[in-house]
């Protein structure tokens, strides 16, 4: 899991990206709640700055999780934009 979060925190955040902001805040990964709670396999993740991940004006967590998708879309929607730049990833191998 290690190296996948590596290899996301190297491409950015991803609503920055997508809204055409430039990023000033550092990378963290942000676990999608889809995979939360359930079984520990399969837990996806995304790339947000710490403004778009727990920013109190545009943070996933600060807004949360109904307001921040009304801005840049849902979790789903945010890693399979990533995933169309970056390449799909397998999740079994990550699990
Ligand atoms: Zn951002
Ligand atoms: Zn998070």
């Amino acid at each position: 899991m290690k190296k996948l979060y590596e290899r996301m925190a190297e491409t950015g955040c991803i609503a920055c990206r997508l809204s055409n902001q430039k990023q000033i805040t550092r990378t963290e990964i942000h676990h999608l709640r889809s995979g939360m709670g359930m079984s520990q396999k399969n837990i996806k993740c995304i790339p947000l700055c710490v403004d778009h991940h727990r920013g109190s004006k545009c943070g996933y967590h600060g807004l949360g999780r109904k307001r921040f998708e009304s801005l840049y879309g849902s979790e789903e929607y945010l890693l399979k934009k990533w995933m169309e730049e970056h390449g799909e990833i397998d999740w079994d191998e990550y699990s």
